[in-house]
């Protein structure tokens, strides 16, 4: 990747011998000290293919102890660490920049308990996304996040990135449904965090530095998290608008007549749609075919079918009326619903099949939102695809270019334009992906000098040696 290329690896750093794994394989137990080339060559690299490491070790601690001895002794060796959940991460965090050990969490994945009355999951950290819902469909409940990555991502990874995803809308973000977390630090030590109280102000609220630090603070071992109770009556509606503003006005209209029961409003662009048709098997546009620019994605999640989609119903004859949307269907079933769902869900896997890509993940001003995507396509002409989609409910758009291969010429027009735009709207060079290797020299354009240095202080604080995912989230500078 073009970020990577400029780095050198810190000399600091011890490099592995023969002792460590010896250490390694007494206090794990040799199956769980990876050293096979091909298993290594898959958590060397990332998601995209973009990012490459060279680790020669993955660890597989099976609860936090082990993980607490793992990190002492990389502590007092000055070993560094990359954590790893799912390996779905969009910016480069998950994976090694050098030689770093892999500590990977995948064998923590039990559920500890679920209590039915206040719906709090207790859970280990390496549990995947879509095994907790599954679990929590025969209780009942759902996880209050949902997104495209569901069944690799971990609930560890989710907290350690502050994943936003599609239900966010909804039931707001990790910071307010996480209500506690175990996690270890540098030094080894165990920091229980774990409560189970929707209510507790006893001091500082230590648990929200480690949601979205993205492994640079202690690896999260457990989990407490608030889930909702699954309610009857979902429906989903897909529609296509002429122009980006009548998408923005149908935002408006959506959180006035929708109110409540409006539980995510998604929007792509028909060169995302183009993108879907062509590269994912089995997807079909639901709407005839014709000519349109935009499409909505709206789901209703409520307690009362007939009441909910009459709503829904009478929403969108009024919004046919206004003239802010031209087409659109009501999914008849769940087979309907989640075919609608694919198409959306699917777009950063056709985008990574139709070969490179640039992902920006950006929080702007939903009126100012699309300027940008008309912008680069301008800067871009023909030597690039622009794509626009995403969370539209909440101020967040994934601009995407895709290109047949990487290339410098094309990077230099995108950067660093796109962020220099972005901070001059106000807007944020991360909605959700966070910073990773990708844009630890690019946070200046959202966090001021100072609270990047307080960012750091307290970095140094938690992790003197620097050992825990170094190269990520702080620039070199600080
Ligand atoms: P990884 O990718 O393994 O790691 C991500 C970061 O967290 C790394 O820095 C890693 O070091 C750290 N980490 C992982 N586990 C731990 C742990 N236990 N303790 C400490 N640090 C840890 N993201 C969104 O926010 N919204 C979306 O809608 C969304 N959609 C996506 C769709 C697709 C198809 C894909 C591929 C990705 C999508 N993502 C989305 C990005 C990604 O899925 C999320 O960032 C997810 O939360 C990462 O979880 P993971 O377990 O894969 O973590």
């Amino acid at each position: 990747g073009t970020e990577s290329t400029m780095l050198k690896r810190n000399p600091k750093f011890s490099t592995l011998n023969d002792d460590d794994i010896r250490y390694f394989k007494e206090l794990l137990g040799e199956k769980n000290v990876v050293q096979d080339e091909d298993a290594l060559a898959a958590v060397n690299t990332d998601w995209m293919h973009k990012y490459r490491g060279s680790s020669k070790l993955m660890l597989q601690p099976r609860n936090a102890n082990e993980v607490s001895l793992i990190l002492k002794y990389c502590n007092s060796r000055c070993l560094a660490v990359v954590p790893q959940g799912g390996n779905t991460g969009l910016v480069g965090g998950s994976v090694p920049v050098f030689d770093e050990v892999i500590v990977s969490l995948g064998a923590m994945n039990n559920i500890i308990s679920f209590d039915k009355v206040s719906g709090i999951l207790v859970c280990e950290a390496g549990c995947i996304l879509e095994s907790l819902v599954n679990f929590l469909d025969q209780q009942g409940f759902i996880m209050p996040l949902d997104l495209g990555a569901k069944g690799s991502c971990q609930i560890g990874g989710n907290v350690s990135t502050n994943a936003g995803g599609l239900r966010l809308l909804l039931y707001g973000s990790l910071h307010g449904n996480v209500l506690g977390l175990e996690t270890v630090l540098a030094t080894g030590d165990v920091l229980d965090m774990l409560g189970t109280l929707r209510k507790d102000n006893t001091g500082y609220d230590l648990k929200h530095l480690f949601i979205g630090s993205e492994g640079s603070l202690g690896i999260v071992t457990k989990v407490s998290i608030l889930t909702p109770p699954k309610l009857p009556s979902v429906n989903v509606a897909f529609l296509a608008c002429h122009d980006y503003s009548s998408c923005q006005k149908l935002l408006f209209e959506a959180k006035l007549k929708l109110g409540e029961i409006l539980s995510a409003f998604e929007f792509l662009d028909e060169q995302a749609m183009d993108l879907a048709l062509n590269h994912l098997e089995g997807v079909r546009n639901p709407l005839p075919p014709s000519l349109h620019n935009f499409y909505v994605l709206i789901e209703t999640t409520g307690s009362h079918e007939t009441y909910d989609k009459e709503k829904l119903e009478a929403f969108l004859v009024y919004s046919m009326e206004l003239g802010l949307i031209s087409d659109g269907v009501v999914a008849q079933d769940l087979q309907q619903a989640s075919s609608v769902w694919r198409i959306r869900e699917g777009i950063p896997e056709a985008l990574m099949k139709a070969g490179a890509v640039y992902k920006y993940d950006l929080s702007i001003p939903v009126e100012k939102m699309y300027d940008l995507v008309d912008e680069m396509r301008n800067r871009l002409g023909s030597s690039a695809r622009v794509v626009g989609y995403g969370h539209l409910g909440d101020g967040n758009l994934h601009l995407n270019i895709s290109c047949p291969q990487y290339d410098d010429k094309v990077f230099t027009q995108i950067e660093p334009f796109v962020y220099e735009w972005t901070s001059k709207n106000r807007g944020s060079i991360s909605a959700e992906h966070g910073v990773g290797l990708m844009k630890a020299e690019k946070i200046f354009y959202s966090k001021s000098p100072g609270a990047v240095q307080l960012m750091a202080s307290i970095k140094n604080l938690l992790d003197p040696n620097g050992i825990l995912n170094p190269y990520k989230v702080l620039p070199r500078s600080s």
